[in-house]
């Protein structure tokens, strides 16, 4: 058995040792005789690991008493209009803040369902900056104010919370959620798919402040009501309870590691190495303006795009693998969330000096 350094951006790589966890009770969890996708998701063992990944969850984050953790299904692509149906809560509009591909995205999908105020754009940058904070035209009125806090295409983050008064700030944290200490009192609500940072791929994590739900428009499918979900402990409609029980799994995993201050830490130390060596070089390079850069997905561009196949190949026959740049950005992007382990930051930016001596 061979694995590789995954640097997918989603699904993405997952710990190996939750993984080898995995492995050892398919068939069996802990006596019970099934594995945990034959359980039913009322029976007791299925509701213990259920319960146990919201405490992690909980835990790991600090979540404030007066906030619901919901486990919901569709992904970050239905909570933009999932969001947008429960906070509009009556009011006129919503403002967003267009970053890049993925706040575009919730940006198309909310206006389906009320009006939307683009409060600020990075389009004029090619999305390699953030819009200054003093630049933004925020409505004292809107329902919420949305960001994406982490772009996973652009490769832009936000390195602080943004101060929106007392609107709700609603951020898509699907590409960094658990990636670094956030503190959740700051928001109204945070939404993220789990296959980027968290576990398998059908389970979407919801944490929104208690007097925000309830307010759903008419029109709202009861399974994405968040007071429907949160009145049946997210049990409305079977959960996802494969994907429930990887993503306890991993949190207890991130538990181990130290928790989310010692998670930044390492991820800070293996951005820092891709992008000390993109600057460093003329061959490589980083077009993402430096006050934002993602600590999770780094895109990169070679000096000569003609190079861009023969660098890929010979990156997958080193066990380098994924690294192909999204199509709307180009070159190659390497993401590389809590799983990827420092060595393998290191084994690319060694094969990329290896690559620059034979090409440079
Ligand atoms: C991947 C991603 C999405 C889309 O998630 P789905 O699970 O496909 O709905 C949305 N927003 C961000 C920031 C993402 O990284």
């Amino acid at each position: 058995m061979t694995r590789v350094f995954n640097f997918s951006a989603g699904p993405a790589a997952l710990p190996e040792p939750v993984l080898r966890q995995a492995a050892e009770e398919m068939l069996d969890w802990r006596g019970s005789g099934v594995s945990v996708m034959e359980m039913s998701h009322r029976g007791k063992e299925f509701m213990s690991i259920h319960a146990q990944a919201q405490a992690l969850l909980r835990e790991l984050l600090a979540i404030p008493p007066n906030y619901k953790t919901l486990f919901m299904q569709g992904g970050a692509i239905a909570e933009n209009a999932i969001v947008p149906m429960n906070m509009l809560r009556g009011k006129a509009s919503a403002d967003y803040i267009d970053t890049g591909e993925w706040s575009r995205r919730s940006i198309e999908e909310a206006a389906r369902y009320g009006r939307v105020n683009v409060a600020a754009t990075s389009k004029g940058s090619g999305y390699t900056t953030l819009p200054a904070r003093g630049t933004w035209q925020l409505d004292p009125e809107a329902a919420y104010v949305h960001i994406c806090s982490n772009e996973t295409i652009g490769g832009v983050q936000y390195h602080f919370t943004p101060d929106v008064g007392d609107v709700p700030l609603v951020a898509d944290m699907s590409s960094e959620i658990l990636s670094r200490p956030v503190d959740v009192s700051r928001y109204g609500l945070i939404y993220g798919g789990a296959q980027k940072n968290i576990g398998p791929a059908g389970l979407t994590i919801v944490i929104v402040r208690e007097d925000l739900i309830g307010h759903a428009l008419p029109c709202t499918p009861s399974a994405f009501d968040y007071a429907v979900v949160a009145e049946h402990d997210s049990m409305f409609n079977t959960p996802p309870t494969y994907a429930i029980y990887i993503a306890g799994l991993v949190f207890q995993w991130l538990k181990d590691q130290g928790g989310l201050a010692a998670m930044a830490q390492r991820n800070e130390a293996k951005a820092r190495l891709l992008y000390d060596h993109l600057d460093a070089s003329s061959f490589f390079s980083s077009r993402v303006d430096r006050s934002c850069r993602s600590l999770m997905n780094v895109p990169f561009h070679l000096k000569d795009p003609s190079l861009d196949e023969a660098f890929l190949k010979g990156a997958q026959a080193r066990g380098l693998v994924q690294l192909k740049g999204h199509r709307i950005v180009g070159g190659m992007r390497a993401s590389i969330y809590n799983a990827m382990p420092l060595e393998g930051v290191q084994a690319l930016v060694a094969w990329m000096r290896e690559f620059e001596m034979q090409h440079g």
